[in-house]
């Protein structure tokens, strides 16, 4: 039985697309540019939420909950945050709809016009530094360390499901400090928290890195960012943490009274992972099968497909099959026992492979007969027959392994995909024929970046945090450069 999807090596956008609709983990709407989550994709989302909710929490922020609108004066006040956020707002205008005069049905009331406008948040640095204003006063009130879990909008105009959609789902860290030092501290802070996450939880290597001026977020004096690298040789901004500097306390007018009684300007940061990450798992590990989830992250780690003929076989193996449900769950991995008559169990197969379920065991009558399970994984597709009294055991180490396997396949795909040049025409050559990062000397200036964007699509991912101090020339303009950046073309 074919899923019918696109191989990745004939189409990986193709496959991408499918896989996530296939797959039930989201679909298009009928809203340009939003997409619908669905319970399958909704329950990772939860997952990777969980986990990170536990990690900010266990770095001392608490979560809160702020405006969906923010007014367009609060978004003016930075100049610089407006400018880069102003081509993609969606605005509110009117409070009130009404019925057209001449019948041809609802229509705007034009005499319920807002005085000012309202923005939905595109991110909420201005609503909430609005607020911090009046939360702030004292040292004492420092540091304030808050988050929020929330959807914004963002006027994409080219969309994909998950990793580029108008409206996202995401959570936003935004601190305020007394030092600029605790400040930078924080953001960095963050920054390994997404890595960490990344990598132990959704089982994909990223680089860390800060962003050139250019990709900087609107606002920020630095950006922090993990990047990661997809199968098909492209690369994604995973995450990013920003040091604001003192930029949205002097345009909110939000300052503290220090230990020595003198008033300073508060510090800041502010960070965020989207739903975006939900692409970045699929692109990272699936296969043309259909998905492969890390197991810390799968909704479904074990499922248990039986095979028989008749109802007494079904008893039988139900029975055998109560107590081994019941000893997983006591161990805290979710199993599903799938009983369905209404499906064969070739095509739960099926099923389980393209929604990535890391184990699957089947029990027939000969298992029955002899006492055991026959016991697959998802990410080298092996089986093997497991005696009854091993299983849980087995199950245990099979649920770790896979976690390391995949890993450890990003990461050899990731290692094998960096490649170093010193000229701007073996650049381009890489480019063209195995994609990745490339390791290169760069002038620091906007502008050839902005002439290498345009000759090849690549752009800097980051300026890697481990790139050592390395005397060279600029791969285009031959000025002199003091560290390898890392380019790539880029979801
Ligand atoms: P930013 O506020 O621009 O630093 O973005 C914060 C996070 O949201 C980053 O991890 C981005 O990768 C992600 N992100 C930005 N734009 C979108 C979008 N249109 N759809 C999904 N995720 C996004």
């Amino acid at each position: 039985m074919g899923k019918n999807l696109s191989k990745r090596s004939e189409d990986y956008s193709k496959w991408y697309n499918e896989l996530v609709v296939k797959a039930d983990l989201a679909e298009n709407s009928g809203v340009r540019g939003c997409m619908v989550i669905k319970p399958y994709g909704y329950a990772i989302w939860e997952k990777m939420q969980a986990a990170l909710d536990r990690m900010f929490k266990d770095t001392g922020h608490e979560n809160a909950y702020f405006p969906l609108f923010i007014p367009k004066s609060y978004l003016s006040k930075e100049a610089s945050h407006v400018e880069g956020f102003a081509k993609e707002c969606a605005v509110v205008t009117h409070y009130r709809l009404k019925n057209a005069e001449d019948g041809s049905g609802i229509i705007v009331d034009p005499e319920a016009k807002l005085e000012e406008e309202l923005i939905v948040r595109p991110t909420s640095e201005t609503i909430i530094w609005d607020t911090y204003r009046k939360w702030i006063q004292s040292y004492r009130d420092l540091p304030l360390l808050i988050n929020q879990w929330a959807n914004v909008v963002r006027w994409e105009m080219r969309t994909r499901l998950f990793l580029r959609t108008a409206e996202f789902l995401w959570q936003e860290g935004h601190t305020a400090h007394a030092t600029e030092a605790e400040a930078v501290a924080e953001a960095e802070q963050m920054m390994n928290v997404y890595a960490d996450f990344a990598e132990n939880f959704m089982a994909m290597p990223v680089i860390k890195g800060t962003k050139t001026e250019s990709e900087r977020f609107a606002g920020a004096l630095e950006t922090y960012c993990i990047e990661a690298l997809m199968q098909d040789g492209k690369a994604l901004q995973a995450g990013t943490s920003h040091y604001l500097g003192q930029n949205f306390a002097k345009a909110f007018d939000v300052m503290f009274a220090t230990k020595e009684g003198k008033q300073e300007y508060v510090w800041a940061t502010s960070w965020g992972v989207s739903t975006r990450l939900m692409g970045a798992l699929v692109m990272t590990h699936s296969d043309d099968n259909g998905l492969v989830l890390p197991p810390k992250l799968a909704p479904i780690q074990v499922v248990i497909v039986p095979i028989y003929k008749g109802l007494d076989q079904l008893n039988a193996i139900s029975e055998k099959v109560a107590p081994l449900v019941k000893q997983l769950r006591a161990k805290g991995i979710s199993v599903k026992y799938d009983d369905r008559d209404t499906q064969k169990p070739g095509f739960k197969f099926n099923e389980y492979e393209l929604k990535g379920v890391p184990v699957r065991l089947a029990i027939g009558q000969r298992d029955l007969d002899n006492n055991t399970y026959e016991v697959a994984r998802r990410d080298t597709l092996q089986k093997e027959t497991v005696p009854n009294d091993e299983v849980v055991l087995k199950i245990e180490f099979l649920l770790e392994d896979i976690q390391r396997n995949i890993y450890r396949k990003a990461l050899d795909f990731r290692e094998s995909h960096v490649t170093s040049v010193d000229t701007y025409e073996e650049f381009k050559s890489v480019l063209k024929n195995n994609g990745g990062f490339i390791s290169a000397h760069w002038d620091g200036t906007v502008e050839t970046e902005e002439k290498i964007k345009e000759g090849t699509k690549a752009t800097i991912r980051c300026i890697p945090l481990e790139a050592k101090e390395e005397k060279g020339s600029c791969m285009v303009t031959g000025k002199p450069s003091s560290r390898r950046v890392l380019f790539a073309r880029a979801y």
